[in-house]
């Protein structure tokens, strides 16, 4: 029997499906970037970095990807504070993975700025912030925090497939991967490359305002095309707690209802509602963590409730497999 149900993400509409038999040859398949390939058959195959990368990284028990579909949103703000709050529980190994190969922040908002990783015969070891804590980004890599990387496609895909099997982490309970905003050549390569390792689901990240939520819809849809499980929405810059007064102001409306209207309408998960706080600014730009800084703050609750849910969430999902194998 066929089976239709592998479609890529660049197909056309209305593509057969790669283990058809008319594959490549069909009238909806005109114009396509894989008609040779998928006439051919050589498309239908499985890519064997697949089965490298899930063996390279078996030793990952949980990775979530980190995603947004506007830059500017708090994405890598999230990813490293996320990343900083699972590492206060000193029984749990992080990783911080950035593969936003033209614009790596990791390094700056882990306090990491300046160091470089090693290799060695068994590969790249990655910069650790605590004896729990390890990070690798592109960032690491340059000479200089100013030089641009000016790359096209295949150049990012060979980086990234490195990162997957070239890093030495230790085992890992959470590899958080820190995504370039949209849905790039780097995006469509990480969701290949992992589709057999332990991938817990995305966290999408998005401000309140309809420019914003409009592309994230977009990058919930290229979630949904690649079979990647959204462990839920979080909604950053979500209003302005005055430092001095409490009063809370919304600087970015949430005229359409916001994350909270679109995840009811879509049918995910908000997993929570981060404000404008200048003391989250200040954490991030020292590599500090603010849940540790200042733990008793309203931003600091709301953070921890969110990893809290993801915690949850890569749990259930561990033991739902254990259930059903
Ligand atoms: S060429 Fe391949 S990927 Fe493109 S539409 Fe046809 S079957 Fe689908």
């Amino acid at each position: 029997m066929e089976d239709n149900s592998k479609v890529p993400e660049n197909a056309n509409e209305n593509c057969p499906g790669l283990g058809s038999s008319n594959a490549g040859k069909e009238s909806s398949c005109a114009g396509c970037p894989n008609q040779s390939a998928c006439a051919s058959g050589e498309a239908a195959k499985e890519d064997p970095a697949v089965a490298e990368v899930a063996a390279k990284l078996s030793n990952v028990k949980h990775i979530i990807l980190v995603l947004s579909g506007k830059g500017g949103v708090g994405k890598s703000t999230v990813s490293s504070q996320l990343a900083q709050t699972l590492a206060m529980d000193d029984e749990l190994n992080i990783g911080l993975l950035d593969i936003d190969i033209c614009g790596p922040s990791a390094p700056r908002m882990m306090g990491l700025e300046g160091q470089e990783i090693h290799q060695s015969n068994e590969g790249w070891s990655p910069v650790y912030v605590e004896d729990n804590l390890a990070v690798m980004s592109v960032g690491f890599l340059l000479p200089s925090k100013n030089d641009a990387i000016i790359w096209r496609g295949p150049r990012k895909n060979g980086l990234i497939m490195q990162f997957l099997t070239d890093v030495v982490w230790d085992s890992l309970d959470y590899l958080i991967i820190d995504t370039p905003p949209g849905t790039s050549d780097e995006h469509i390569s990480i969701i290949k490359y992992l589709k057999s390792a332990n991938v817990a689901g995305a966290v999408v990240v998005t401000t309140p305002q309809e420019v914003a939520l409009l592309d994230v819809r977009k990058e919930l849809s290229f979630c949904a095309k690649t079979e990647t499980p959204v462990l839920g929405v979080v909604e950053n810059m979500s209003g302005f707690i005055c430092p001095k007064c409490s009063h809370e102001s919304q600087i970015f409306k949430p005229v359409s209802g916001g994350a909270e209207a679109m995840c009811d309408e879509l049918g995910y998960e908000l997993l929570g509602k981060i404000p404008l706080d200048p003391d989250v600014l200040m954490a991030t730009e020292g590599g500090k963590c603010f849940y540790r800084e200042k733990p008793e703050s309203l931003t600091s609750t709301a953070f921890k409730n969110i990893v809290d849910k993801i915690v949850d969430k890569c749990n259930s999902e561990v033991k739902e497999d254990a259930e059903m194998s």
